[in-house]
C-alpha cells in the first residue's frame, strides 16, 4: 500500500514524506502570511490555510511570522509536563485561580450592592414581576391546566395570554471604552479571535459538521464573499407544523426487521485505497489512479499543521489572554446581574405555560458509554438473574473447552446468593481519583475480567448476548421516562477488519435498538498496546481497520447489510482514552505519515484527532453523494493532558466531552463562547477521577454562556439511581443553587447539540429551532422562558459585534497607524 505511484492529490506531497529534510524547505512557508501567496495554486479550500483568503481585511497581528516558533516551544512545554505553577495559556502567570476567583466573588457582591443602591430600577421591576403575574392572569393559568393536555398548543394562542414574555430588563454598558484593554491590544485580540474562528468555520464546512449560525452571520459580514462550502446551511424545509405535538410519530416497524438487503441502495463500484492515512475514492475499482479519483476533498496535512500553530500562538499570546480573560470575566457579571433584575420574570414566564415543566422536557445524556449505561444494581440483578435462568449455558472458552455460567461463577468460588454491590466493586471511590488506571479496572465486575468478556461485551463466545439485554433493559427504562434519551458509545477497536461486521451483527441480530438512543462509536486511542502485541504493524492499518468498512458499506449497501441498517442510527465519532498520559511526541510535519509510524509508542491525541476527521470528511462527502446522513467528531477532549488538545477539538469537532481544562485558558474558553461549541459535562464523574464537584468549572461556563450540557458519562461507575442522569441533574441543581430556569437551558442545550435527527429535534423544540435568537424557542416544549434565550442572544451578538467592530475600524483608519501596529516585519506581504 505504499503511495509513491500514486500521486493521488494535486498538491506538493513529496516533501513532506521525508523526515529530517523538512526544516529547510517548509517551514519559511509557513510563516503566516507567506503561506497564502506560497499555496495559491493548490485546491481551493483543503490546501489553503485560513489567513487572509476570504476577506479584504488585513488580519495581520503582532505575531504573525512567529507561530511555528511559539507552537513548538508550546508543545515541548508540555511534553515537559512541568509541575508549572501557571501554564503559558492560563492568566495572569502570576496569580492562583483561587485568587481570581475570589476577587470575582468580591465583584459579584459589589454590582449586586450597586444594585441595590438603585431603587428604581428594582422597583420597576418589581411592577413588571406584578403586571405579569396578576391574579386575572392566574386564574386563567389555573383554567388552563385543566384543559390542557401534553398536545397542541392551538387555542392558547388567541387567549392572548401566551403572548410570550419577551420585555425583559437589559444591562448595557455605554461610553467608547468598552473593553477595559488599549485599542492596540483589542485591535489585536480581536483579529485573533477573528482568525481562529475562520478556522474553525472552515474545518466544520468542510466536513459538514455544524457551526453556530448567529457567529457565521458575523463573520459573513467581514468576508468579502462567503465561504464557498456552506454545507451547514443545507438544512431541509420544515416539516412540522407550529403547533404539532412535542413526540414525534412513531414508526410502526422496527427497523431491523423485514429488511432485505436486495432493497438496499445499489453497488455504485467505486474503488478504494487508503494512501498517507487518508482514504481515496476511485470511480473504477480495479483501476485506481489519479483521473479516476472522486474530488472528495479534505484538509491538507501542511495547512492543518500551520493552522494548528496559529491557534497554538493565539493562546499563549500575552494582549489576546488578557483581553479574553475580561471578556470572560464581563460576561459572568452580566449574567449575573441579567439574574438580579430578570430572575422573577424568568420565573414567571415558566409558570405561566401550562403542563410543562423539568420533568416533562426533553433531555438527552450527551455522553454516556453502553458498556457502562446500567447501574450497578441493575447490573447485580441482571448477573444474577442470569445465574439462575442459564446456569448451563457455554458462555465462555477456557483453553479450547467450553464453560458454563455455573462453572465460572464456581471458579471464582460464588454462588448466585453471595453477590452484591460492594463484591461487584464497580463503583468509582476516592482511590480512583487521579488514578484512571484503577478506574478502568473497575469496569471489571468482582475485579475479574472474564466477567467484563461475558456481561458487557458485544463480541465474546455468546455473541454479546447479555449485553444486548441489558441495553435493552436501559432502553425501556429511557422509554418508559419518555422524554430521556442517550447517545451510547460503543467501541471500534481498530484491530481487525471485522470489528464493524461483528458489531452491526451484534445490534441488528439482538434488535437493540430504540427511538430513544443513538450511538456513538468510540475509538480507544490503544494503537501503542496492539503494536507492542504486534497486532498492528502500522498506524495505517489501525486507520484501514475504522475506516475502509465504513467507506465500502457506502459504496455498495449489501456488501455489509447489517452494517448499513446499523449505520443509520450512528451519529458520530468520539475518541477516548486517559489524556492524562504523557505524550512522547509532537505532531507536525517531521511526524512519520500513518503508514511510517512503526514504533511502540503512541501517536498524539492530535495526530489520531486529525486522521479521524480526514477520513471522515472525505467518508461525509462520499454519503452526501449517495444521500446517505453524514456523521461528525465529538470527542472526549480537555479532560486533563495537554492543552493543545482542546485546539485540536476546537478546530475539528462539532462538540467535546468534559472540556475542564477551559477553565484554565482564557483565550480558548472565549473561542469556544463565540463559536457556540457544545461541552457535553460530567461533574460527577470528574468528581472521582479528575476534579472535585466543587470546583468543577460547569456553573461558570453555564453563567458565560457557553454551550453546555449535562451528561452522565458512566452511570455503572458514579451513579447510584434508576435514573442517572436526572440524579446527574439534582445534584449539580442542589450543590450550585440552579434555578428551574438553569436546568432547563442545559436540557435545551443538550437537545440542540445531539445527533438526533433535524426532524426529531423540530418536534422536541419547535419547528423554528433552526432560528436565531428568541425564535429559536418554543416556551411550551423547552420551558425555557424566551426572555433567557433573548438574553443569551443578544449577549453573544454583542460580543461579536465588539470584535468584528474593532477589525472593520481599523480598515478606516490611516496606514502610517497600521504600520506602528505590526511590531514584526512580515516579509513577503503586498
Ligand atoms: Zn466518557
Amino acid at each position: 500500500m505504499s503511495s509513491s505511484q500514486l500521486p493521488a492529490q494535486p498538491k506538493p506531497k513529496s516533501p513532506l514524506r521525508k523526515r529530517g529534510s523538512l526544516q529547510n524547505t517548509v517551514s519559511p512557508d509557513l510563516r503566516g502570511v507567506a503561506t497564502a501567496k506560497a499555496l495559491p495554486s493548490q485546491r481551493s479550500l483543503p490546501g489553503t490555510p485560513v489567513c487572509h483568503k476570504h476577506f479584504t481585511i488585513d488580519l495581520r497581528t503582532s505575531m504573525d511570522g512567529k507561530y511555528k516558533e511559539i507552537a513548538e516551544e508550546l508543545f515541548t512545554r508540555s511534553l515537559a509536563d512541568s509541575e508549572m505553577r501557571s501554564a503559558p495559556y492560563e492568566f495572569p502567570e502570576d496569580s492562583p485561580i483561587e485568587q481570581l476567583e475570589e476577587r470575582r466573588h468580591r465583584l459579584e457582591r459589589q454590582i449586586s450592592q450597586d444594585v441595590k443602591l438603585e431603587p428604581d430600577i428594582l422597583l420597576r421591576a418589581k411592577q413588571d414581576f406584578m403586571k405579569i403575574d396578576s391574579t386575572a392572569d392566574l386564574e386563567l393559568l389555573k383554567e388552563q391546566n385543566e384543559v390542557c393536555v401534553d398536545h397542541g398548543p392551538k387555542e392558547r394562542d388567541n387567549q392572548g395570554s401566551l403572548i410570550l414574555e419577551r420585555e425583559f430588563q437589559r444591562v448595557s454598558i455605554s461610553g467608547e471604552e468598552k473593553c477595559g484593554v488599549p485599542f492596540t491590544d483589542l485591535l489585536d485580540a480581536a483579529k485573533c479571535v477573528v482568525k481562529a474562528l475562520f478556522i474553525r468555520e472552515k474545518y466544520m464546512a468542510l466536513s459538514m459538521q455544524s457551526f453556530c449560525r448567529t457567529t457565521a452571520r458575523y463573520m459573513q459580514e467581514l468576508g468579502e464573499k462567503p465561504l464557498e462550502l456552506h454545507v451547514y446551511e443545507e438544512i431541509p424545509e420544515t416539516p412540522v407544523a407550529a403547533d404539532a405535538p412535542v413526540h414525534p410519530p412513531v414508526s410502526k416497524t422496527h427497523p431491523y426487521e423485514g429488511q432485505d438487503p436486495k432493497n438496499m441502495p445499489l453497488d455504485v463500484g467505486y474503488g478504494l485505497k487508503m494512501v498517507d492515512g487518508v482514504v481515496h475514492v476511485y470511480t473504477k475499482s480495479h483501476f485506481m489512479e489519479k483521473n479516476t479519483e472522486l474530488d472528495l476533498p479534505y484538509p491538507d496535512l501542511q495547512a492543518y499543521i500551520t493552522d494548528m500553530n496559529m491557534m497554538m500562538a493565539l493562546i499563549i499570546n500575552g494582549p489576546v489572554k488578557s483581553f479574553c480573560y475580561r471578556r470572560l470575566q464581563y460576561l459572568s457579571s452580566k449574567f449575573q446581574m441579567h439574574i438580579l433584575l430578570n430572575e422573577m420574570k424568568e420565573l414567571a414566564a415558566q409558570r405561566k405555560v401550562p403542563h410543562r415543566d423539568f420533568y416533562n422536557i426533553r433531555k438527552v445524556d450527551t455522553h454516556i458509554h453502553a458498556s457502562s449505561c446500567m447501574n450497578q444494581k441493575h447490573l447485580l440483578r441482571f448477573i444474577k438473574r442470569a445465574m439462575k435462568k442459564y446456569p448451563a449455558e457455554i458462555v465462555h472458552m477456557e483453553k479450547g473447552k467450553g464453560q458454563t455460567l455455573m462453572e465460572v461463577f464456581e471458579s471464582m468460588n460464588l454462588t448466585a446468593y453471595d453477590l452484591s454491590v460492594d463484591t461487584l466493586d464497580m463503583h468509582a471511590d476516592r482511590n480512583t481519583f487521579h488514578r484512571f488506571d484503577k478506574f478502568n479496572a473497575k469496569y471489571n465486575p468482582i475485579g475479574e475480567s472474564i466477567l467484563r468478556e461475558i456481561f458487557i461485551k458485544t463480541d465474546n463466545y455468546i455473541e454479546g448476548k447479555y449485553f444486548a439485554h441489558i441495553v435493552k433493559e436501559v432502553m425501556s427504562d429511557l422509554e418508559e421516562s419518555k422524554y430521556q434519551n442517550a447517545e451510547l458509545r460503543l467501541s471500534i477497536y481498530g484491530r481487525s477488519h471485522d470489528e464493524w461486521d461483528k458489531l452491526a451483527r451484534w445490534a441488528v441480530r439482538h434488535k437493540v435498538y430504540s427511538d430513544n438512543v443513538r450511538w456513538l462509536v468510540q475509538v480507544p486511542r490503544l494503537f501503542d498496546v496492539y503494536r507492542t502485541k504486534n497486532q498492528l504493524a502500522n498506524f495505517q492499518e489501525m486507520l484501514e481497520n475504522i475506516f475502509l468498512p465504513l467507506f465500502e458499506v457506502t459504496i455498495n449497501p449489501s456488501s455489509h447489510p447489517e452494517l448499513h441498517l446499523f449505520l443509520q442510527h450512528v451519529v458520530g465519532f468520539d475518541s477516548v482514552d486517559d489524556e492524562s498520559k504523557p505524550e512522547h511526541h509532537i505532531f507536525n510535519l517531521d511526524s512519520p505519515l500513518p503508514f511510517d509510524w512503526t514504533e511502540e509508542d503512541n501517536p498524539p491525541y492530535s495526530y489520531y484527532l486529525y486522521y479521524m476527521y480526514a477520513n471522515m470528511t472525505v467518508l461525509n462527502h462520499l454519503r452526501r453523494k449517495r444521500g446517505f446522513h453524514t456523521f461528525v467528531l465529538r470527542p472526549h477532549c480537555g479532560e486533563a493532558g495537554p492543552i493543545h488538545h482542546l485546539v485540536s477539538g476546537f478546530m475539528l469537532s462539532e462538540s467535546i466531552s468534559h472540556g475542564l481544562l477551559l477553565r484554565k485558558a482564557p483565550v480558548l474558553q472565549y473561542l469556544y463562547y463565540l463559536a457556540q461549541v457544545g461541552i457535553a459535562m460530567s461533574p460527577l464523574s470528574n468528581n472521582s477521577l479528575f476534579l472535585s464537584y466543587h470546583r468543577n468549572p460547569l456553573p461558570e461556563y453555564l453563567s458565560r454562556g457557553l454551550m453546555v450540557s449535562l451528561s452522565t458519562d458512566d452511570p455503572l461507575q458514579f451513579h447510584f439511581t434508576k435514573e442517572p442522569l436526572m440524579e446527574e441533574y439534582s445534584i449539580a441543581t442542589q450543590v450550585w443553587k440552579l434555578s428551574s430556569c438553569d436546568m432547563c437551558e442545559l436540557a435545551r442545550n443538550s437537545v440542540l447539540m445531539s445527533g438526533f435527527t433535524h426532524k426529531v429535534k423540530n418536534y422536541w423544540l419547535g419547528p423554528g429551532y433552526v432560528k436565531e435568537g428568541p425564535e429559536s424557542n418554543d416556551i411550551r416544549r423547552s420551558n425555557v422562558p424566551d426572555i433567557r434565550v433573548a438574553f443569551r442572544y443578544e449577549t453573544l451578538c454583542e460580543e461579536l459585534q465588539l470584535i468584528t467592530q474593532a477589525v472593520r475600524s481599523e480598515e478606516l483608519d490611516t496606514i502610517e497607524e497600521e504600520d506602528s501596529l505590526s511590531m514584526a516585519p512580515i516579509p513577503g506581504w503586498q
